[in-house]
């Protein structure tokens, strides 16, 4: 199942995630794309990422980001950053069972059950999403966002010294040959995900400092997704 989808196929995307910097680094390049395309995208926060800093700041370099990248579509979810996992499932599956319904989005993008970096929030959203899904009766195809053996062969040791993954966190590490779809981030994409990624100031400038832009931009120079199948019975 070595990439069986392209940008083209994807029609309209949602992609839906925890705090405003998620959506940049594991889809801004296939969002790029898939606007120069023509395709509607639009992008949902669970949060406003105000854990990390300032609400009003997360949310206007959030917007900055994602005008990078073509992106003007935003739901915020308004839940409340760091409780992701608090939030009774029903409640927050209800929230992303609006948005498909409203959206219709033939390509639905989020966290695997591994939440990425292990983050309660992602896994608590990914989970949402899934069981939205489902209740949905499967319309348009779910990814979940993953990281190949060969990412990790090329970027585990720099991403763990740079304390990326949750403590005690297993992140995600999938075949190469296993991925629905890998958008590879090059030429003017890689200069768009590059900005989106820069935009997200307060996350990413300490990390990009430390590590030089030429390191940060190949780190993040791919996006891969795994294409979750339908599981029957779990409709409700
Ligand atoms: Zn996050």
């Amino acid at each position: 199942m070595t990439d069986t989808l392209h940008i083209d196929d994807l029609g309209t995307v949602l992609g839906v995630w925890a705090h405003p910097d998620d959506e940049a680094y594991l889809s801004a390049a296939l969002m790029a794309a898939a606007r120069d395309l023509g395709h509607r995208v639009v992008v949902a926060t669970a949060t406003g990422g105000e854990a990390g800093g300032d609400g009003d700041v997360r949310l206007r370099e959030l917007t900055e980001s994602l005008a990078a990248v073509g992106v003007s579509e935003h739901h915020h979810l308004g839940f409340e950053d760091g409780l992701c996992g608090a939030v009774q499932a029903e409640v927050g599956m209800v929230a992303v069972l609006r948005l498909l319904r409203q959206v219709r989005p033939d390509t639905v993008l989020t966290f695997g059950p591994d939440g990425m970096t292990g983050h309660p929030d992602h896994v608590a959203v990914g989970g949402w999403v899934d069981r939205a899904w489902h209740v949905n009766g499967h319309r348009g195809r779910l990814l979940h966002a993953t990281l190949t053996e060969s990412f990790h062969r090329r970027w585990g040791p720099l991403s763990a010294a740079t304390g990326l993954w949750m403590p005690g966190a297993a992140p995600p590490s999938v075949p190469d040959d296993t991925v629905a779809l890998r958008v590879s981030v090059a030429g003017a994409n890689a200069d768009r995900k590059f900005a989106a990624l820069r935009a997200h100031a307060s996350q990413t400038d300490a990390l990009r400092t430390r590590v030089g832009d030429g390191t940060f931009r190949q780190w993040w120079g791919a996006e891969t997704f795994l294409q979750v199948a339908p599981v029957e019975g779990l409709a409700a």
